[in-house]
């Protein structure tokens, strides 16, 4: 597994730059449908051409999926991801999302697959619930 990335945002093509540019704009997680729809007017038709973009932004770090939405973000530390872990706060009222990382639940789950013999890949924690203006204004 390789750590270093190897590539920059200097070298991202132009649908990769186009869809990024989309992410880092977007006020909260987009599909890949949304997306496209925003990006029609600079020349993109097909899905395909999205999801390829969109799998080189994710290989890469710029971006995250975000399984339980199925949408994705822009992302908010792309020079910090060596921990291997990342984290979203999820609010469902306003639909912000706040990327994190923690070090002591990342070397919990490191001691877990450690003592399991397990290798891991990826991990990402979603964690739903309202953020702390949508709380206090309930
Ligand atoms: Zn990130
Ligand atoms: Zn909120």
């Amino acid at each position: 597994m390789s750590s270093a990335r190897a590539t920059s945002a200097r070298d991202l093509t132009r649908n990769q730059h186009l869809v990024l540019g989309t992410l880092e704009k977007a006020e909260s997680p987009l599909s890949a449908y949304s997306i496209l729809d925003q990006l029609r007017e600079e020349g993109l038709r097909a899905p395909l051409q999205v999801y390829r973009a969109l799998d080189k932004l994710l290989e890469m770090g710029l971006a995250h999926r975000l399984e339980s939405l199925n949408a994705f973000v822009a992302c908010a530390h792309p020079h910090c991801h060596k921990s291997g872990l990342i984290a979203f706060a999820i609010c469902e009222s306003c639909g912000q999302v706040s990327e994190f990382s923690d070090d002591v639940v990342r070397q919990r789950l490191d001691d877990w697959a450690a003592r399991e013999g397990f290798v891991t890949k990826r991990t990402t924690m979603e964690i739903r619930g309202a953020c702390r203006a949508c709380a206090s204004a309930a």
